[in-house]
């Protein structure tokens, strides 16, 4: 079994990804190829924003728009600390201080009451000045923005939606990716909508902001090819890669979002009355990055995800550490105790297979073990 089926998705697609990939070898345009302005068009359609701009990764994306926005030394920048390290890698990348923010325990995402106590808290102490916020749509549901947005507009904030996990999902029918000042994503294989490799992009509504990330993705272009107005650096999504993400992405319209809701709404289903199952708030949608369960114990989830080994059934758990105690970030001196909602979801949580690619029987069996594995 496999955790995400990406093999099945490329055997379902083989056809026209061999046609599209083949087609970008023969005509040689590897770089900024006709195939990367069209998947830009039609992310930013589904999106429902103005500008997309592809790049290198998700890592990049998001530090590009920081770069944008002029975020350096002295800035503060908050973050949820229960994420994947390029929440806040990128903020101490550009020399900002990470302000590391508790999340909520049902959805997993920052707690807008402890964000506005930590804003607070940082103006007070005055070491560092407030600039952005990055909440982070984590394993497929988008943060709380009704919440976020006018905290950012009380203190003069910048949001930025990290939306790797994100997109997909949406609040109100609004789409994940178009919620703040900007968004980005990560086309890394295993997200929601993946390429064959890496890459990422960026959305906003923001005309400036959108030429400034075009130029810094760029070696800091101005209007002609040698002509270089800021200092930049080289980040690009491959032709090759859009090609094969605009057959993903047609896909993942078409059907794929629906059906890894189809197996995340059958877990449920099954689940509920056996272990704590995911929450998605009315009016939430979510893309189910992860499909993320809490057990009561450290003890009863790893002897659980031990059981599901046993069977052949792969499990993980995003994520074992929370930021703020990661080796890398021991400089901004916290301890076991300070996050405590983040720190009981690292004990407790396991994530399941989902894809929109399930085998027959398989999410049965699945649920199965699950629940003869939580009753042993
Ligand atoms: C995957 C991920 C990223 C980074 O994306 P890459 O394309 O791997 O650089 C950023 N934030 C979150 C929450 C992620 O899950």
């Amino acid at each position: 079994m496999e955790f995400r089926d990406l093999k099945a998705q490329y055997q379902k697609l083989k056809k026209d990804i061999d046609e599209a990939v083949l087609g970008v070898m023969e005509r040689a345009q590897f770089i900024s190829g006709p195939e990367v302005k069209q998947l830009e068009a039609e992310l930013a359609e589904y999106v429902d924003v103005k500008h997309c701009i592809t790049c290198a990764n998700g890592t990049d994306a998001m530090e590009l728009v920081l770069l944008a926005w002029g975020i350096g030394e002295g800035d503060a920048v908050f973050v949820p600390t229960f994420s994947f390290m390029s929440t806040a890698e990128v903020v101490a990348y550009l020399g900002a201080r990470p302000i590391f923010v508790d999340i909520d325990g049902d959805t997993y995402n920052i707690d807008p009451a402890k964000l506005e106590q930590d804003i607070e808290q940082t103006i007070k102490e005055g070491k560092y000045k407030p600039k952005a916020i990055i909440p982070v749509d984590l394993f497929g549901l988008p943060a709380d923005y009704d919440r976020i947005v006018p905290i950012a507009h009380k203190y003069g904030l910048k949001v930025l939606e990290d939306g790797a996990q994100g997109f997909g999902g949406s609040i109100n029918d609004k789409r994940a990716c178009s919620f703040g000042d900007a968004a980005t994503t990560s086309f890394f294989p295993a997200k929601p909508l993946g390429c064959y490799g890496d890459g990422g992009a960026i959305f906003t509504a923001d005309d400036e902001l959108a030429a400034i990330i075009r130029s810094l993705a760029v070696h800091g272009k101005g209007q002609e090819k040698y002509d270089n107005v800021r200092i930049g650096r080289n980040s690009r999504l491959d032709t090759m890669q859009a090609a094969v993400l605009l057959i993903k992405l047609k896909a993942f319209k078409e059907y794929e979002l629906d059906a890894v809701n189809r197996m995340a709404v059958d877990y449920t289903e099954r689940l509920k009355n056996h272990v704590s199952t995911p929450i998605v708030p009315d009016g939430f949608y979510s893309s189910w990055a992860q499909y993320t369960m809490r057990l009561e114990s450290q003890e009863l989830r790893d002897n659980l995800q031990e059981k599901l080994k046993e069977v052949g059934i792969p499990s993980m758990v995003y994520y074992p550490r929370p930021l703020h105690l990661q080796a890398a970030f021991s400089y901004c001196g916290h301890q076991e105790g300070d996050f405590p909602e983040a720190e009981e979801a690292s004990r407790c949580v396991l994530s399941l297979p989902v894809h929109a690619y399930p085998q027959s029987q398989e999410t049965h069996k699945v649920m199965k073990c699950v629940i003869d594995g939580v009753h042993q």
